[in-house]
């Protein structure tokens, strides 16, 4: 058998179901790329925030209860 190499030593094993911790990387114009620090997948990450449209969470609080 030509297959015989083991794969054992990959830990390729929790690829599909684990919570991916996120890495995300400076914001590259609109979007920002994030790298699972556990897979190495990765993702975009929409930076939704434009200019002058910070809302910071007690901004958010106070809105809420308005
Ligand atoms: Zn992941």
């Amino acid at each position: 058998m030509a297959l015989a190499t083991s794969t054992a030593t990959s830990p390729a094993a929790s690829t599909e179901q684990h919570f991916h911790r996120w890495r995300i990387d400076e914001p590259n114009g609109q979007l920002s790329i994030g790298t699972c620090k556990t897979c190495g997948a990765t993702k975009e990450f929409k930076n939704w925030l434009s200019d002058g449209d910070f809302i910071t969470n007690e901004e958010h609080r106070i809105a809420a209860a308005a």
